[in-house]
Parts: C-alpha cells; structure tokens; sequence
C-alpha cells in the first residue's frame, strides 16, 4: 500500500512538473504582441481615418518567428472630423497571454490653408500703379472657405497673399505683377507751325518730351528735316521719341520760310551799359538781331559798350547821363545840359551824336510835374523840332520794379506782342532776370514771323500821351 500510494504521489508529482513545464513552454513560445504602447499618443491629421486595421495584434512563436494575429477588442471611438484628444483602450487575451493598452489619439490640423490665384493672361499693371487685383480663393480642409480671411500686401513687384487657419497654419502664394506700359510719350512742340521771315537764322522754338513712366524725355527727342531759311517755302520737321517700353512718339511741324511779313519787334534797352550788356550782345548776335539801347552814364566803366553796341549793328539812343529825376527834370536847360554830356560820351564812342531818344520815365512819367509843372510839353516839343526823335513804347516787360522771373519777363513781352504788328519793347540791360528773358522772346518772335529792328527815325513812335 505504502508503496502504491508512493507511486501515485510520484506519479501526480510528474504530471504537475509536465503541467508546469507546459505552461512555461506555452508562456514562452508564443509571445503576445501590440503594437500600440500604453500611454502612447498618436497624432491623426483631420479628415485622415483612425482604422483599426492599421493596428497589430496577435501572437509570435518564439522559434519560427510565425505570427499569429487577432482582432483586439476596442473601448472608447475617434471623430476624426473634429479636432480633439480621444482616449482609447485595446486589449486581447488574459494575464501573461494578453495585452492591453491605454492610449489617446490625437485629431489634429497641421496642414496650411491652400491659396490658388487666378490670372488674366491679357492684363498687366501700369509701372508704377497699383495692382489690380485678378483672383484668389483660400481653402482649408478643415475651417473650409478662408478667402475673407486672406492678408494681401504688394511689394518690389509682387503680391504676398497669406491666411491662418484656426490651428495657425500659415498659408502663402506670391503673384510676380506682370508691367506693361501702353502709354506713349507725349512731345509739346513750342509755338506749333510757324514762320520764319526770309534771311533770319531759324531757331527751333522749342519741344518737350514727357513720358508716365519715364518722365521728363526731352534730352531723347530725335528731330529730323532741315529748314532752309534762304529760300522761300514750307518745310517739315519731325519729332521722335521712345519710352522704355518702345512706346513711339512722333510731332510734327511746318516751318514756312517767308518774305517779311510786316510784322517787327523793337527791342529796346534802357538804363545801361551795364555788367549784363556784354552777355546781352552776344545773345543778340548768336540770332543776329539788331536792337536799340538808350544809353545813361550811371556805370561809366562800362561806357566802351557803347561803342561795342554801335559796332556791332544796334542803335544807340540817348536817355540821359544822370538817370537823375530832380536834376533832369529841374527845368529845360538842365535836361539839355544833362543830354549833351551823354551825347559827348557817344560821340567820343561811336563817332557821331544821336538823334534817337528817351525820355526817363517815358513822356509820359507823371515824376516830372513835380520838379517843373509842363516840362514833358516843353521838351517834347523843342526836341522834336531839333530834330530829335523821341519813343515811347506798347509792350511793357514789366521788368522796371522788383525782380520777377525771367519767364514772367518773356510772357509779358509774347502777350504784350501777340495780335500787334509793331511791337516797341521796353526792358533794361541793368537787370539779369531781363537779359535773360530775351533769348525766349527772340525765338517766340522768329518762329511767329517777326523780324527784329533797331530803331530809326522812321520808326513808329509808340508815344504816350505826356501827363504835365
Ligand atoms: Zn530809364
């Protein structure tokens, strides 16, 4: 009996430790496997499925590497169309032939808004302007429609449109602005068609060239044609111009070359010689137009040009020696002693007296009445008698006062001009701002057909009526 039951024990024993022995076979021979971890986060974009499928489960042999795999059981679900933390658990099995695992999966938007710009191949901006605007539209899968919510800034040439979606994905697209300018220049030709009486130098008036984008142009104007002042016709001058985008220009003018017409400017100078008087013959000279100075002693050390202007084909014309008015107009015989200084002085500079004069302050000048009541009658008439041609004159440069501009100068004398056929011009070689107006008042003269005269006396008067 002892001995049965000895074997029994022994027996139940085996059975146990092949039981125990099976188990620790079983346990390690075949793994369970998951291949989320616990406390694992994972990120799924928005819109993007959480499938259970893309999770591995099951059993590894250890010694054939063979797997076995199952469907584990899930707790818990995932919208994937909203943002948020979803918290999951997995498992399979039980004790050491099982797994589990709590995890949370995260629905999430990391993607940028998409920006798509439309374009008009046919439009293009204006340099300079500003771009007007072809089209865009924003999207974003998961706030939709953000074209509202689209920042646009223009910069160097290029258009930078951005927009944040809820999750602050930033969003970009650049437009390069395509340029074009169809806008030609524009040439202002100076006084349009003109004249050019026979024998004159003609002088082009004048143009200006003016582009939208690149301005000021005149320096690139070509002129073709030729004038030919020394025989009578009509000639052709073309002006011509590009922008920077090839944008071609043309103006046109007609010259006429024409005997005298009648009319005639007298330019005429008074109070000098002066520092400006040498500039001012050079200016006549280069347009070889004969003027008149009426000559004072105010600055003798330039009393030589008064010889220079006689040489150089202009009149020269008495205004007095002192240019002083309580002395001249004192009473006759002091203007008479006053004029035969300055005559002395032009005939020791140009050979002979002149006949040729001006009164300061023309005839009319109402100074005179206060040093000697009737003087302008007196002297008008006893000089007139003598011989002696006295002018006046009917466009006033307006030059007498303060300084204006030299284009003030000019426009008074062109208006005061404009519609007369004699013009008897005063303006003073003393003042650099009228010397310099002459040169536009000559061309502004040639190109409307005047000719230029010194005075003669032939020469109509243009005689105030004398104020005593
Ligand atoms: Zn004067």
């Amino acid at each position: 009996m002892k001995k049965e039951s000895k074997k029994r024990m022994l027996l139940i024993g085996g059975g146990v430790i092949a039981l125990l022995l099976l188990i620790v076979f079983l346990t390690l021979e075949f793994r369970p496997f998951l291949s989320v971890k616990d406390g694992e986060e994972i990120h799924l974009e928005y819109g993007e499925e959480f499938s259970i499928r893309d999770i591995k489960a099951g059993y590894r042999e250890l010694f054939s590497g063979k797997e076995f795999s199952v469907t584990p059981k899930l707790k818990g679900s995932v919208d994937e169309k909203k943002l948020g933390r979803y918290e999951l658990t997995l498992r399979f099995g039980f004790a050491l032939w099982g797994k589990k695992a709590d995890f949370t999966v995260i629905v999430e938007d990391t993607t940028p808004p998409e920006i798509t710009l439309t374009s008009d191949p046919e439009k293009y901006t204006i340099p300079g302007e500003a771009y007007q605007e072809e089209g865009y539209k924003a999207y974003d899968l998961c706030d939709g429609d953000l074209t509202v919510k689209v920042i646009r800034e223009e910069k160097d040439g290029k258009v930078t449109y951005t927009v944040t979606d809820s999750s602050l994905n930033k969003g970009t697209a650049i437009r390069e602005i395509r340029y074009y300018d169809p806008i030609p220049p524009e040439i202002t030709l100076t006084s349009g068609n003109t004249q050019v009486v026979l024998g004159y130098t003609f002088i082009d008036p004048g143009y200006k060239a003016t582009d939208n984008i690149d301005g000021d142009l005149t320096d690139k104007v070509t002129v073709e044609g030729k004038v030919d002042t020394s025989t009578p016709g009509t000639y052709e001058l073309i002006y011509k111009v590009k922008d920077s985008y090839d944008n071609e220009t043309s103006a046109r003018r007609t010259v006429s070359v024409v005997p005298a017409t009648g009319k005639v400017i007298y330019l005429t100078f008074d109070d000098g010689p002066y520092k400006y008087t040498e500039e001012l013959l050079n200016i006549l000279d280069k347009y070889n137009v004969k003027v008149t100075f009426f000559v004072t002693n105010q600055y003798p050390a330039y009393a030589n040009l008064i010889g220079e202007e006689a040489r150089r084909g202009h009149t020269v014309g008495v205004h007095t020696y002192s240019h002083d008015y309580a002395r001249i107009y004192s009473s006759t015989e002091a203007y008479r002693n006053d004029m035969s200084q300055i005559q002395s002085i032009i005939k020791q500079q140009t050979g002979n007296a002149t006949n040729i004069m001006r009164f300061p302050g023309g005839s009319s000048n109402e100074v005179s009445k206060k040093y000697s009541q009737g003087i302008m009658t007196a002297l008008a008439g006893q000089l007139t008698s003598e011989g002696y041609y006295y002018f006046d004159w009917n466009v006033s440069s307006g030059d007498a006062g303060a300084e204006i501009s030299s284009e003030e100068v000019a426009q008074n004398v062109i208006s005061g001009c404009s519609g007369k056929n004699t013009c008897v011009v005063l303006q003073h070689d003393v003042k650099l701002f009228s010397v310099n107006a002459v040169e536009e008042i000559i061309r502004w003269g040639i190109a409307n057909g005047y000719e230029f005269r010194p005075l003669t006396p032939s020469a109509p008067g243009a005689h105030h009526s004398i104020h005593n």
